[in-house]
């Protein structure tokens, strides 16, 4: 199993303006290098521990992208550096961002987490709940963090209509919000959509930016 080549797969497979996040959560610090030396900045991570150990041993330019759930009490470690956080899916946690992010003097990028999966899951806003948080306006106040777009998982499954209908679901859900909140903030602007087994469908869909893990490191040992 070759990362680099693996990794220029996934790269031709991509439109210019689809950005990768490789994401090498559960592979060691040399496979992130071996990407790396490919020319992969970007790097998404599920996990802040494993985070924090690979950024203090891996070179200064690489960007971290938080992916997974974040528990607000582990928000302090990853804020002096994190990148983009790419699941935050309450009011609670993105206070709790806000405020560490202010204590390092920084506006930490944020990306809303959308259930959009048939599956159940604990996470996510759903549409409505979304739409609710946004009405409310409390966001507004909190200045050190900044709502750059919406993240989604598709249901699991080989159902290719089922996930392209979830991600159309998710790029038309993004267009409503443009519209309603963010419609002269340029920053709002991402889509984070689409993993090993369905980012083509993904960027058919409208993606701008997809995170791979298993198709360029292999499968995870958990
Ligand atoms: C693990 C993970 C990925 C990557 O999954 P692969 O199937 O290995 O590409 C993408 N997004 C999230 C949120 C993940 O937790």
């Amino acid at each position: 199993m070759d990362i680099q080549t693996n990794l220029k797969e996934v790269l031709n497979d991509l439109p210019q303006d689809v950005r990768l996040v490789a994401v090498s959560k559960f592979h060691p610090a040399e496979a992130i290098q071996a990407a790396y030396d490919a020319g992969q900045r970007i790097f998404g991570e599920s996990k802040v521990q494993e985070m924090d150990e690979k950024h203090g041993k891996l070179p200064e330019d690489i960007e971290w992208h938080f992916i997974g759930h974040l528990q607000t009490n582990k928000v302090k470690y990853i804020a002096p550096y994190v990148a983009l956080i790419h699941a935050v899916d309450s009011y609670k946690l993105l206070v709790e961002v806000n405020k560490q992010a202010s204590k390092v003097n920084r506006i930490i990028p944020c990306l809303l987490e959308i259930h959009i999966a048939q599956e159940e899951s604990k996470y996510g806003f759903t549409f409505e709940s979304c739409r609710t948080f946004l009405q409310e306006e409390a966001w507004k106040e909190l200045t050190n963090v900044r709502i750059e777009g919406v993240m989604g998982m598709a249901t699991n499954t080989d159902d290719e209509n089922e996930i392209r209908k979830e991600f159309e679901s998710l790029h038309r859900f993004f267009n409503e919000l443009k519209e309603n909140y963010f419609k002269e903030q340029p920053y709002f602007k991402e889509i984070s959509m689409g993993m090993s087994h369905d980012y083509k469908i993904a960027v058919a869909a409208g993606s701008t930016m997809v995170r791979v893990g298993s198709k360029i490191f292999g499968e995870r040992i958990y």
